[in-house]
């Protein structure tokens, strides 16, 4: 399989072309068709998969077939990650795959001054990636609202429950719509693990690399 046989959209084939990658990794080959379906997806991969391409391709294919022209504009697609490495890794991989698109990334983490993001936010923004309690603390103070979330990445389940975030994702969880697309990502799946996925998830294909 190639990327171009796969119902990309062109401009984000381009980015692809212009990083030298053609080939999609097993995850990406397993992931990319059932995401741009609108399916829910439940994935055990580790980092060095080439997984985070495997959400954010068809992500932004989704995103880009109906780009909302609303100011300010609300966001439509949350990522949450366990550290702020991770996040800033993420929305740069967005930024690179979607520069051919009209859509806007912010990363929202902690140990920062809080005013510049809120101002960030204000100005409108199509995809946030976030840590879990930088998240909550910008939602408690009303700088932003997920009733309009359309896709839930969470990366790295397993890490965001070690560093203790359970209780801000079942917050964030409760705040999200109910009718939304949920992409679940974690590299190891013990009961308590899937438990939160279950939670997160209707119906999700499972992929496994
Ligand atoms: P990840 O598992 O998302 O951290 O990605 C691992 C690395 O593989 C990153 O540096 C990606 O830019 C790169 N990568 C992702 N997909 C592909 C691909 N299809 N072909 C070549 N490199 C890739």
């Amino acid at each position: 399989t190639q990327f171009n046989q796969l119902g990309l959209a062109e401009p984000i084939l381009q980015a692809l072309t212009a990083k030298g990658y053609t080939v999609p990794t097993p995850i990406q080959a397993q992931a990319i068709p059932p995401v741009l379906q609108g399916r829910d997806l439940c994935g055990i991969a580790q980092t060095g998969t080439g997984k985070t391409a495997a959400f954010a391709l068809p992500s932004l294919t989704r995103l880009a077939a109906d780009a909302k022209i609303r100011k300010p504009k609300s966001c439509r697609m949350l990522v949450l990650a366990p550290t702020r490495e991770l996040a800033s890794q993420i929305a740069e991989s967005f930024v690179q795959y979607g520069k051919g698109l009209r859509l806007s990334v912010l990363t929202i983490f902690g140990g920062v001054p809080i005013p510049r993001q809120i101002r960030a936010m204000q100005a409108g923004v199509d995809i946030v990636v976030a840590t879990p309690g930088r998240l909550l603390d910008l939602i408690d103070q009303h700088a932003m609202t997920l009733r309009d979330i359309e896709i839930l990445v969470l990366d790295e389940a397993d890490q965001m429950l070690d560093l203790g975030f359970i209780h801000a994702l079942k917050r964030i969880h409760r705040l999200v719509p109910q009718k939304r697309q949920t992409l679940f990502f974690s590299a190891t799946m013990p009961k308590t693990i899937a438990e939160l996925g279950n939670a997160f998830l209707t119906d999700a294909v499972q992929v496994s690399v």
